[in-house]
């Protein structure tokens, strides 16, 4: 097989889908509750996106950003009119959004006189894999056999603000900060309570840009268009987002607030392929759709039954820890690395994810009915039984 082995794949292949469901190669159907990763939100083969991909297929694909994109610029309204910033960037993957986040922080830091700008990250994170990107994530697994990583990132514990003000405190030489609202890859980690908050704060007072990844919890997972919309009042500087925005087809976007995206000027940053007519197409109609269809509010209504179902099942379980998360990102941590599990979950017909050792990751279809949520469940407590 000339593929480079960088993953260790799943023995099973789908030849196509339909809402939650995925169907193999082996004639079997598949409940999808990872969304190819907290990608396909308004599951697979969704009408509204399979026209607009068709219909922008058979007009135009890609121009370049050397010309005037319409798709483009109705994309990055449509995005700042949900998320109350002011101005977009488009690339093609959620490693890309931090990439041009970290730019536009060094950036910040230059124009205020710091020749070393660096950017405050935390334990546990996850940003993606180009260098910077993975410089910046808080996982020496995924760090290791990179080095020399970027320089620029100090790293404090995820949710202690107190360690965060006293780095600040004593180091002029910050600029921003980037982080999580609810760690993904980390282990499904909501941020403790005022964290996000305190984080705004200690920004505000010291010059220093917030700058937060939602490429995993943004556009409706987690029961808001955005996680920070669940804090009353706030608003980050600058806001990275890429894997349900486009339903599947491939593209990230930063967006920020005027000052800041005025860093950006022509010649700072580019991209090919970023905010091509297809993949805006794409993108309008997941918008266009979440906004119809109040799916944000599903995820919060439908994430708030399967973390009851999850508990009632399983909350006197002996090898359940806890269970945690927020809209339809749930994570249920076990007290030991589970055997085996996701390859039984294939067999039982049920697709999901093991994150952080330990933690059973649940990222389903935000279209997903009441029905198939007490499956999953039913499906996962009896492999946790078995
Ligand atoms: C997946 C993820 C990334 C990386 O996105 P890619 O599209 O794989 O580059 C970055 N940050 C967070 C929080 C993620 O979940």
């Amino acid at each position: 097989m000339a593929l480079m082995q960088n993953y260790a794949r799943l023995p099973v292949s789908f030849t196509h889908g339909e809402g939650i469901w995925l169907y193999g190669d082996d004639g079997k159907r598949y409940l999808d509750a990872l969304s190819g990763i907290a990608v396909c939100g308004l599951g697979h083969s969704h009408p509204a996106v399979t026209r607009a991909i068709q219909e922008q297929a058979g007009r135009l694909l890609h121009t370049s950003n050397l010309y005037q994109i319409p798709l483009q610029e109705a994309l990055g309204d449509d995005l700042c009119r949900v998320s109350g910033l002011d101005a977009a960037f488009f690339c093609n993957s959620g490693a890309e959004a931090n990439e041009a986040a970290i730019k536009l922080a060094r950036l910040h830091g230059h124009g205020r006189g710091i020749a070393e700008p660096q950017v405050l990250v935390f334990t546990q994170s996850f940003h993606g894999r180009t260098l910077a990107a993975l410089s910046a994530t808080g996982n020496l697994k995924i760090q290791e056999g990179f080095s020399p990583l970027v320089p620029g990132f100090l790293r404090v514990p995820y949710g202690d603000l107190a360690a965060a003000q006293a780095v600040v405190s004593a180091n002029p030489s910050l600029a921003a900060i980037l982080v999580e609202p609810i760690q993904g890859e980390g282990g499904v980690r909501p941020a403790p309570a005022g964290f996000l908050a305190g984080l705004r704060d200690i920004c505000d007072r010291q010059g220093l840009l917030l700058m937060l990844d939602e490429v995993q919890t943004g556009i409706g997972r987690t029961g808001k268009f955005f996680a920070y919309q669940h804090e009353s009042g706030f608003l980050p500087d600058v806001l990275n987002l890429a894997k349900g925005l486009g339903n599947g087809v491939p593209i990230g976007a930063v967006l920020a607030r005027k000052p800041v995206a005025a860093l950006f000027s022509p010649g700072r940053h580019g991209t090919t392929f970023g905010g091509s007519p297809i993949v805006c197409a794409a993108a309008r109609a997941v918008l266009r759709t979440m906004e119809e269809d109040r799916l944000p509010d599903r995820a919060s209504h439908l994430g708030t039954l399967l973390a009851t179902v999850l508990h009632n099942r399983l909350r006197n379980h002996p090898e359940v820890e806890e269970i945690r998360g927020q809209g339809l990102m749930v994570g249920v941590v076990l007290r030991r690395k589970p055997d085996a599990l996701v390859e039984r979950a294939l067999a039982a017909g049920l697709l999901l994810n093991v994150t952080a050792e330990r933690v059973i990751r649940l990222l389903p279809p935000l279209i997903i009915g009441e029905d198939e949520i007490r499956k999953i469940v039913d499906i996962l407590a009896g492999l946790l039984e078995s």
